[in-house]
């Protein structure tokens, strides 16, 4: 435990960008634990990501700020060593389907490998967000489709304009 035994989930992800499916983890984590760090990966994106680092982290800023124990954060190392500098954390993800499980199990022995301490906890998904992921909406947003009920509402204009300039490129 450290000096004020608060509890520290991690919330990791490319966010490339940010869903409501993961907002309902990000919301839902909240409210079982103290404090939650959004941790915007900079290597988990495997392609060229559509947003920066910076549009990413601001989007997520955005659409938790209503959240007073969720903060922000970048990381550009592992996850295992990114958590053991922050004391009495554990990770928290999102599980939608049989595929997330079998990549998070191998994810997971491959984290307790480089930091034993280190737990992870699965929320599941909540049905409406099952089918929901980044990939999903950046798709979406290619082909011009409405994005509503898909991410924050805040965020669909400037979604919509990247995939604009995505378009003409
Ligand atoms: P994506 O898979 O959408 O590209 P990330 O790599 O940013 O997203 O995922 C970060 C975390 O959020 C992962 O634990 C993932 O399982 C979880 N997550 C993503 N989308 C959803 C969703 N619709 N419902 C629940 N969890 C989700």
């Amino acid at each position: 435990m450290n000096s004020d035994n608060k509890r520290v989930a991690i919330c990791p992800g490319s966010f490339d960008p940010i869903t409501l499916g993961h907002l309902n983890i990000i919301r839902r984590t909240a409210q079982i634990f103290d404090e939650v760090i959004v941790a915007v990966m900079l290597n988990a994106t495997k392609t060229s990501p559509m947003f920066s680092i910076e549009e990413r982290v601001d989007m997520v800023r955005r659409a938790t700020m209503r959240y007073s124990n969720v903060r922000v954060d970048t990381s550009d190392i592992l996850l295992a060593e990114y958590a053991r500098e922050i004391p009495n954390s554990v990770i928290v993800k999102g599980l939608r389907a049989a595929s997330d499980f079998d990549y998070e199990f191998q994810m997971n022995l491959i984290n307790k490998k480089i930091n034993p301490q280190l737990e992870t906890m699965f929320l599941t998904a909540s049905e409406k967000y099952t089918f929901l992921s980044s990939s999903v909406v950046r798709e979406m947003a290619m082909y011009g489709a409405d994005l509503t009920g898909l991410v924050p509402s805040e965020l669909i204009a400037e979604i919509e304009e990247k995939a604009k300039q995505w378009r003409k490129n």
